[in-house]
């Protein structure tokens, strides 16, 4: 049976926790082999339970959300900051 994406996704917590039935784990892991989605998604979710796996709450520095918004208004006002033109069409 051909895995997709969605349904590795489904089965990821259960892959970290060893968990998955030995067939799927087989479909799982073949379906990562070529899949560098799922990998990525794999790795990532392996980091956050390695952040949270001691019983520490992980906490973002006071502060951060609002920066982060002030940057991505920034960005989306533009990468100086300054004005919009973009580009310059000579019309003679
Ligand atoms: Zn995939």
């Amino acid at each position: 049976m051909v895995l997709e994406c969605k349904h590795v996704w489904e089965h990821i917590s259960g892959y970290l926790d060893g968990t998955l039935d030995a067939a799927v784990l087989e479909d799982v892991q073949k379906h990562l082999e070529h899949c560098e989605i799922c990998s990525a998604i794999l790795d990532s979710t392996r980091n956050i339970l390695i952040l949270t796996a001691d019983e520490r709450v992980f906490e973002l520095p006071l502060g951060f959300s609002e920066r982060l918004h002030a940057r991505l208004e920034a960005e989306m006002r533009g990468p100086r900051g300054t004005g919009e033109e973009i580009g310059e069409e000579g019309d003679s």
